[in-house]
């Protein structure tokens, strides 16, 4: 047997995703050198209220404003963050409550069981939409995952983070109803429930694990599952299209396996 890695250990906090088959190939990709448990919910529904609270304090209200934690929030907005995380949301819930990506890992890490010991590489798979500032264009942006501990696979950020197609901005100024140039693109960029985000997830979730790995979650070449792609059709491209690693990485983890 290859020396142990650690684990990995899969929650459940509202995607829809089917994580069964996200295991699954989690285990052919990083197994036997690092095991990873079945799919587990993360809170039971009585505590899903305390972490709502906990993650409203790092709602970002403003995108184009640079917010500190801690603002106030509604009984309104307490129910919606919590229907969110029951995966009971619809998609405009659900972008109604961006999280601050440092503080949405720093919120789960409080209710993500034994977090400190060794070597335990904690994926958690949602549907709150985490976002993080960018500083050179002064506004916060949406992102698939985020890579720290416990590091997280958003649904939503996988829909709002890469751009769309550009054709679909022009056509959407040449005139054409968010219907129409919706139906001239379709396949060509993710929508919320999209069948794709299976797939999708798997690869944003080996970003997490070669993060913890390696310290290095992205790769440079577009056909490979840790692209790190600005736009929707590279997304698709990489990970529904192509679906594997390039060949450094394969020789990573081949190397991985090797006793
Ligand atoms: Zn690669």
């Amino acid at each position: 047997m290859p020396e142990s890695r650690g684990r990995i250990r899969i929650w459940d906090l509202g995607s829809g995703l089917p994580l069964a088959g996200i295991r699954d190939f989690l285990q052919e990709t990083f197994g036997p050198a690092i095991p990873c448990s079945p799919p587990r919910r993360l809170l039971p529904d009585a505590r899903v209220p305390a972490l709502a609270r906990a993650l409203l304090a790092w709602r970002v209200s403003d995108p184009g404003r640079l917010s500190s934690p801690g603002g106030g929030f509604t009984r309104s907005q307490l129910e919606t963050m919590a229907r969110v995380l029951r995966g009971e949301s619809d998609p405009a819930e659900r972008l109604s409550c961006p999280v601050s990506g440092p503080g949405l890992a720093s919120a789960l890490g409080a209710f993500v069981p034994s977090n400190f010991d060794g070597g335990t590489r904690h994926l958690v798979f949602t549907s709150v939409l985490p976002v993080t500032w960018d500083a050179p264009d002064c506004r916060y942006h949406a992102r698939s995952v985020i890579c720290a501990f416990p590091s997280v696979v958003s649904t939503s950020g996988a829909v709002e983070g890469p751009a769309r197609p550009r054709a679909l901005y022009v056509a959407r100024m040449m005139g054409l109803t968010e219907d129409e140039a919706r139906k001239k693109y379709i396949g060509r960029y993710l929508e919320h429930g999209d069948g794709r985000l299976a797939e999708v997830a798997k690869g944003l979730a080996a970003q997490a694990v070669f993060y913890g790995l390696t310290g290095q979650p992205f790769c440079e070449k577009e056909s490979c599952r840790l692209f790190n792609a600005r736009w929707q059709e590279q997304l698709v491209d990489a990970q529904v299209g192509s679906g594997r690693f390039c060949e450094q990485h394969l020789r990573f983890l081949k190397g991985l396996r090797r006793p």
